[in-house]
């Protein structure tokens, strides 16, 4: 059993060579659930596999396929995460996966490509601009993984004489923390880029 990221960044379980996306509570459908009607349903419990109805299925297992994925995550983490050369990254992935899993991998130029969009990406991502005015926040970073607003507030789109001041939260955490008694406060002072300011508690 393994969990991945999907393209849109959720949760995809991969067991024996089925794919299953978080359904509610402790239940996985299968991700065949809507094209195929599929019926197959997995629960886990702390990790674990608690109820499988694995021959609800209406299609066979995909082992190699299923394999694939889980190679190319390795080789999104493996890019954005190291600085190994494109090279490394492509022949580590080789390493992971069998010959009959590599059939099902895309071609090398265009794992190639992914992993420099990956860098591509993680450079722009590092850039800091010179001033909190020209500071845009792209939108992958205003929503969580599952499309709720992250973003709750950001003075200046309001008011551009203000000090810029960005609130990021998601509605449950102020929920959760109205009914808190105490609240403990720690930040991340000395690793905040150049033109933030983070306050402590005073
Ligand atoms: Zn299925």
């Amino acid at each position: 059993m393994e969990i991945i990221k999907s393209e849109k960044g959720r949760d995809l379980l991969c067991y024996n060579g089925y794919l299953y996306r978080f359904d509610k509570n402790s239940s996985w459908r299968c991700i065949e659930c809507n094209t195929k009607k599929c019926r197959g349903r997995i629960n886990l419990k702390d990790g674990q596999i608690i109820h499988e109805s694995e021959k609800e299925h209406n299609h066979t297992p995909d082992i190699a396929k299923n394999e694939a994925r889980i190679g190319m995550q390795f080789l999104k983490t493996t890019a954005k995460h190291t600085e190994l050369s494109t090279q490394v990254v492509l022949g580590a992935v080789s390493l992971q996966v069998t010959k009959a899993v590599a059939g099902q991998l895309p071609v090398v130029d265009s794992m190639k490509k992914t992993v420099q969009r990956i860098r591509q990406k993680e450079l722009m991502a590092l850039a800091i601009p010179a001033s909190l005015k020209e500071l845009i926040i792209s939108p992958e970073f205003t929503t969580t993984l599952d499309g709720k607003p992250f973003l709750l507030d950001d003075s200046y789109s309001q008011n551009q004489e203000i000090p810029r001041i960005l609130i990021f939260s998601t509605t449950e955490n102020l929920d959760m923390m109205v009914d808190c008694e105490h609240l403990y406060i720690d930040g991340t002072f000395s690793s905040s880029p150049s033109i933030f300011y983070q306050p402590g508690p005073d």
